[in-house]
């Protein structure tokens, strides 16, 4: 069965994402029932550490091999992360959404499992390679992901000492975060285009200086939002 997730956000483009379900993947049953994930604060990367898969079918099979790793190997109740995605831009089912993930690890935080109940947690199949580069189409696909999970966009890195999920996430996320203050700055920003539009009286009119306020609330809000960062990089 496909599961049809729709971008909770309106874009200029709406782009429908189909997640492989667990049981297209082929996928072992979770051994118990998975526990809830609390309030969530955002979404974290990872990499699989194995080479990249290339295609659709070594996509599966490398989460086939991640499950059994932590399955059997590791003892644990399932695959660790909520989400994989592949360079081909697909995204495969792991927990899902709603379940608590098993990839951020052990923390120093007062509340028990703290990293793993309130963090959505996303794994590129590929990184055997510190050098290995994700596709702009795996890309995409966390970018997406992150739209539907908001709140802080973190490293693996960012919870514990580990190359996890490589410099190339690293840098992207960044990028990505970076971007989002570029964004910021253009709004509070009155530009050149925004004057030839307005008359010199509209320049000074409380609408037209209530206008730009608006946006910049709004992007603010945004930015609170991906930005409530605890420790980044
Ligand atoms: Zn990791």
């Amino acid at each position: 069965m496909a599961l049809l997730y729709r971008p909770a956000t309106a874009k200029v483009e709406v782009r429908i994402v189909k997640i492989i379900s667990r049981n297209d993947w082929g996928a072992k049953p979770n051994k118990t029932k998975f526990s809830k994930l609390g309030e969530v604060k955002g979404l974290v990367v990872h990499w699989s550490a194995y080479p990249v898969a290339i295609g659709n079918q070594a996509e599966m099979d490398q989460c086939k091999q991640i499950q059994r790793l932590h399955q059997v190997d590791r003892g644990w109740n399932d695959i660790a992360y909520n989400f994989l995605v592949g360079d081909t831009g697909q995204i495969y089912e792991g927990r899902g959404f709603g379940n608590r993930s098993a990839a951020q690890g052990g923390n120093s935080r007062q509340e028990i499992n703290y990293n793993n109940k309130h963090y959505v947690a996303v794994c590129w199949l590929g990184g055997s390679k510190p050098a290995d580069q994700p596709s702009a189409e795996a890309r995409a696909a966390i970018s997406w992901l992150y739209e539907q999970v908001g709140g802080e966009l973190r490293p693996h890195s960012s919870f514990k000492q580990t190359d996890c999920p490589g410099d190339a996430w690293r840098q992207w996320i960044i990028e990505k975060k970076t971007a989002t203050i570029d964004e910021l700055k253009k709004a509070t920003n009155i530009t050149a285009e925004d004057l030839s539009n307005a008359s010199g009286a509209e320049m000074v009119h409380p609408q037209f200086i209530q206008k730009k306020l608006d946006t910049i609330i709004a992007k603010l809000e945004n930015i609170e939002n991906k930005l409530k960062l605890g420790r980044i990089i």
